[in-house]
């Protein structure tokens, strides 16, 4: 059969430097620490040497902000707006080299850095320009006002994104940020730094700062900062909340999850299958509200499983650049580690491990995708958090069986039920203990709509106008 092969993304669309400084008061200029390097997940070559940031660096950073609140605070929203708006122009003109970057240098597939990050990255810029001049409308009392510079910390699974979640809300309402990004993905954030310097941003409005966990500890740590605002693990997300407490600062935390995605019998098979792939295999299962646990009904077990296998057979994994890959690298050999030591763990606590046939690459981070059964939920693969492409299979008989196993973790991030009866979808919604539930869909993101988790999935709520709540005194 013939099949349609484009050619795969030309990586020469983006220039990466050797090396890059830390993005402070509008400048590049270096980090006092020690230079690490980031590296293409795929190939395992070293992409660019990045300065990390030392407490003294991050102080700089905090003290541009701190300058630039007075001016930035003071502007009209109208004026903000244009700013945001002129980011968010600059991120479409210049999409194509964005989500090139993102994929070399996280290893996700091209197809959904162009048809899903740097799109939505867009949209908050847009969406977010459009509240600067409005925050009186938004429900929060007359005249709220900014709390002031922003700390904001980020992972590696949607660098771009996460940015974009953190820095357009805070910007619309009148603070200034200091973020840093992942040390495995700083790049698209240091391109993002440029794009805030073609659009004449005021210095010190962003500024943004790389480096490890260290870095991260001393932003959160500032004195001079107001609020933080971190996406991450749930164990360090427990560490910053221990560092806030006490301080004046503000806090909202984005943490991990363990989502079931619930398969009723009466569910539209096919479309169900769709649903559970892109839930646990859209960006190799990096995705903290990832379906990582497909909770099916008794009685469609064998159908959805076998034509579940049946998909997986054709999923193609490999080169995050060609367009037809659907499964890319995983991210680092540290993720690569856990993925593989959770799914030994899995088979040596006795359930079944499957994977379709896969050639793995010899270079590079990969790990196949992998459906666990038999899985009981005493074992560790149905309760921790493996961040990769790994399914874990369980199987309810009532409604209120799986509202019982879908709640039973300490995490709450995300849903998914699939059925055609509207009145079980709402039935189940009031009783699923997680910040989305999505009904027949799963990982559909809008910047309108906010975003969020109960219990140890973290609290506050980013996007849509809860998003604004965060960064606004009302
Ligand atoms: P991580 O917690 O290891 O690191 C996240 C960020 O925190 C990185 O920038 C890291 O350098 C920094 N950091 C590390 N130690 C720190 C410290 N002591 N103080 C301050 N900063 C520190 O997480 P990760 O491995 O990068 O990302 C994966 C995790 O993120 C998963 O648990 C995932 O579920 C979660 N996540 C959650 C959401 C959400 O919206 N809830 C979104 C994406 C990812």
């Amino acid at each position: 059969m013939f099949e349609y092969a484009p050619a795969p993304e030309s990586r020469d669309v983006v220039s990466i430097r050797p090396s890059y400084g830390l993005f402070i008061g509008g400048e590049f200029v270096e980090g006092g620490g020690t230079p690490f390097k980031t590296v293409n997940p795929a190939t395992e070559e070293t992409l660019a040497e990045i300065s990390t940031a030392t407490s003294d660096d991050v102080d700089r950073a905090v003290r541009a902000a701190r300058k630039a609140f007075g001016v930035w605070s003071a502007m009209p929203g109208a004026e903000r707006a244009k700013y945001l708006f002129r980011i968010a122009r600059i991120i479409q003109e210049r999409a194509r080299e964005l989500a090139v970057l993102e994929s070399i240098d996280n290893g996700k597939p091209i197809r959904e850095s162009r048809d899903v990050d740097v799109p939505l990255v867009a949209a908050h810029f847009f969406y977010y320009a459009g509240w600067a001049d409005k925050l009186e409308y938004a429900g929060f009392g007359a005249a709220p006002r900014p709390l002031g510079v922003a700390g904001q910390v980020i992972p590696w699974n949607f660098p771009l994104l996460m940015l974009a979640w953190k820095i357009a809300p805070a910007l619309a309402c009148g603070n200034t940020v200091v973020l840093k990004p992942a040390e495995t993905t700083p790049l698209t954030a240091l391109l993002f730094a440029e794009i805030c310097a073609q659009a004449d941003l005021p210095p010190g409005v962003v500024n943004i700062v790389t480096g490890a966990g260290e870095t991260g500890a001393a932003v959160v740590a500032h004195p001079d900062v107001d609020k933080v605002a971190f996406t991450g693990s749930t164990e360090v997300g427990r560490i910053i909340a221990r560092t806030v407490a006490g301080t004046r600062k503000k806090l909202t935390l984005e943490l991990g999850g363990k989502a079931a995605n619930i398969v009723f019998d009466d569910a539209a098979i096919d479309q169900a299958v769709e649903g559970v792939v892109n839930g646990i295999f859209f960006n190799q299962g990096h995705v903290c509200c990832a379906g990582s646990r497909l909770l099916v009904q008794e009685s469609v077990q064998d159908e959805l499983l076998s034509a579940l296998k049946r998909r997986l057979a054709t999923l193609r994994l490999g080169d995050p650049l060609d367009k037809n890959t659907d499964i890319g690298a995983i991210n680092s050999a540290e993720q690569l580690a856990k993925i593989r030591e959770l799914s030994d763990l899995g088979e040596a606590e006795g359930a079944q491990r499957w994977s379709p046939p896969c050639d793995l690459p010899a270079q590079g981070f990969w790990f196949p995708p992998t459906i666990f059964t038999g899985v009981a939920q005493s074992h560790r693969i149905a309760r921790e958090e493996i961040f990769g492409p790994v399914l874990s299979v369980l199987t309810f008989r009532t409604p209120a069986e799986a509202v019982e196993k879908a709640n039973n973790t300490p995490y709450g991030l995300s849903a998914g039920v699939w059925t055609e009866k509207g009145s079980r979808i709402l039935w189940m919604a009031d009783r699923l203990r997680a910040g989305v539930v999505w009904a027949n869909t799963f990982n559909k993101f809008d910047p309108t709509s906010p975003f969020g988790g109960y219990k140890e999935s973290g609290y506050g709520r980013e996007g849509g106008r809860h998003g604004l709540e965060a960064y606004l005194e009302v």
